[in-house]
């Protein structure tokens, strides 16, 4: 059985970076903007011996009417479908409500789910992780999906039971 990881977090968080890196593609779009992403996205995600099934989704936003509302229920079935759950938030930007919320769920629900603080590229790590603690999701992953940073020790501890 091939895992399937899935991608989850608000808009702009650096889901799709991540997704094309583990697929190395482009096939994700990226962008300035939040929402580009509006279907779960399925790619092939290779890294060392891992052979996996990624899945992007386009964000929870926490103000889902419209266009969000369809996004955040693409989301919560890229949840269901996955053997692990990666959440990311924003390294830069410090913990958001809709990052609350999310959380909310995951621990609901029974996936094991890992923290993921992207954007730590260039930042200072410790203040970037110090916002997140709080959150109460266990171990946080700092990395830079943009560059690679922290990307193989993340895979590698969520595939290690598979
Ligand atoms: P998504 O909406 O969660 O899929 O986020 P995207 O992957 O589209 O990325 C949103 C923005 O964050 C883009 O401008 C990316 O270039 C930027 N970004 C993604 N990963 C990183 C990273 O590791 N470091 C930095 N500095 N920016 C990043
Ligand atoms: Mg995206």
């Amino acid at each position: 059985m091939i895992p399937v990881i899935a991608l989850v977090g608000r808009p702009n968080v650096g889901k799709s970076t991540l997704f094309n890196r583990l697929t190395k593609s482009r096939d994700a779009l990226v962008a300035d903007y939040p929402g580009l992403t509006r279907d779960r996205k399925y790619g092939d995600g290779k890294l060392g011996e891992h052979d996996f099934i990624v899945i992007d989704t386009g964000g929870i936003t926490g103000d889902e009417q419209g266009i969000d509302e369809k996004m955040a229920s693409q989301s919560l079935q890229a949840i269901e479908e996955a053997d692990a759950v990666l959440f990311l938030v924003d390294g830069r930007h410090g913990l958001n409500p809709a990052d609350e919320m999310i959380a909310n769920h995951l621990r609901r629900s029974s996936k094991p789910t890992y923290l993921v603080v992207n954007k730590t590229d260039g930042i200072n790590e410790d203040i970037a992780l110090a916002d997140f603690y709080s959150v109460g999701l266990g171990s946080l992953y700092p990395i830079a999906a943009a560059h690679g940073k922290g990307v193989r020790s993340l895979i590698d501890t969520a595939l290690a039971p598979f």
